[in-house]
């Protein structure tokens, strides 16, 4: 059978490589990293570090297809692989999504609204976007930044300087604070041939930055669940995109404002392994293998919880409930670190 490989070994590679191994393939993941949650699943696991080209080539060499679980791959081992393999999602959606200027500019590029922003660069700059865009704000580094790392809170002009300095010298780009009254995701996906097929809009919650729940279905009008899944379809179609990619929304009683996009399976879409037929793994692999996308529709409401640090102290109670647990085999629960997910079905689909 084929061989797909995956750049980055986390819980994300873990679950495509469950995936990509129920429809036959094998999995290779690129990691630095020994014992990381995806080397537990995958046939191989070159562990190299990303400026290594030789390793780089002998895995690009050792697989059909390549895909990836997260965004911040650096450029110039993409040059390697790329020359010799497909890539899929495209490049072009990694560079877009890299960095939060580039994201926000291509997405208001698509006619699509986003929260008010602008290029922060030194503290003159801030202070001339904080008078035109006005507080409360988000200062937040153009890259790097996952869970709410990266962003600092300005809720007077007082607090600029403090905000700055967090971002350690990195550039930023400041953001309009958006009064939303919840947030809703879209995991989408496009095929080789163009097709799109996206997975019902999911209503999540953070606690400190983090993702908590993902709650199915999301509390949206029909319009809105409409305009979120075009929003979405637009996005893949712009970027020609080939995979699943996931798109955050913050719902506003006057629009629907799109937040960031990942080309990734997403946490969001983590509930769709216990609501779908088709979950957004296998869709994934699909996608990338060629094959046609599958039957993405809801058959179930669902919760999704992350299992994040202490609460794996919580598991031995989950694992007596009638939920499905998804554990990602890492070592050791630290604070904030993703331990797993829990998703609990809470009926038929409504
Ligand atoms: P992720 O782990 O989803 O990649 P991230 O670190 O990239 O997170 P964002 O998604 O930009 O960060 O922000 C995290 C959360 O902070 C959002 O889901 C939202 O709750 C809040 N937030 C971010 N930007 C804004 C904004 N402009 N207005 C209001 N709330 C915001
Ligand atoms: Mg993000
Ligand atoms: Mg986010």
């Amino acid at each position: 059978g084929a061989t797909i490989g995956i750049l980055g070994g986390g819980q994300l590679g873990r679950m495509l490589s469950v995936a990509a191994a129920r429809l036959g393939f094998k999995t290779c993941i690129f990691e630095p990293a020994g014992d990381c949650p995806a080397s537990h699943v995958a046939n191989f696991h070159m562990q190299a570090d990303y400026d290594d080209t030789d390793a780089l080539t002998r895995f690009a060499q050792s697989c059909d297809v390549i895909t990836f679980e997260f965004e911040n791959i650096p450029t110039a081992a993409l040059d390697t692989i790329e020359a010799l393999r497909p890539i899929h999602p495209p490049r072009a959606a990694l560079a877009t999504s890299q960095d939060r200027l580039t994201e926000k500019a291509f997405l208001q590029g698509l006619g699509l609204t986003t929260a008010p922003f602008a290029d922060i660069t030194d503290a003159a700059s801030l202070d001339a976007a904080i008078a035109t865009i006005g507080t409360p704000a988000i200062l937040k580094t153009r890259r790097m930044g996952y869970d709410g790392k990266g962003q600092a809170r300005i809720m007077t002009p007082a607090d600029a300087a403090t905000a700055l300095a967090d971002m350690n010298g990195q550039p930023a780009i400041l953001e309009g604070f958006v009064d939303f009254t919840h947030e809703v995701s879209v995991i989408a996906a496009r095929g080789q041939d163009g097709a799109v097929a996206c997975f019902d809009p999911g209503q999540n919650v953070h606690h400190s930055g983090i993702l908590h729940t993902t709650t199915v279905p999301a509390t949206l009008t029909p319009t809105q669940r409409t305009d979120a899944i075009l929003i979405a379809a637009r996005i893949l179609n712009a970027l020609d995109y080939v995979g699943v990619l996931g798109v955050e929304l913050f719902v506003t009683p006057k629009a629907l404002i799109v937040n960031e996009i990942a080309p990734r399976v997403h946490n969001s879409g983590h509930w769709t392994q216990n609501g779908c037929a088709i979950d957004q793994f296998e869709q994934h692999i699909r996608a990338v293998a060629g094959w046609p996308l599958g039957d993405g529709s809801r058959h179930s409401n669902v919760t999704m919880e992350n299992l994040i640090g202490d609460d794996v102290d919580r598991i031995p109670l989950i694992a007596k409930e009638p939920a499905s647990l998804h554990l990602y085999g890492k070592p050791q629960a630290r604070p904030g670190r993703k331990m797993g997910h829990v998703n609990r079905v809470t009926g038929p689909a409504t």
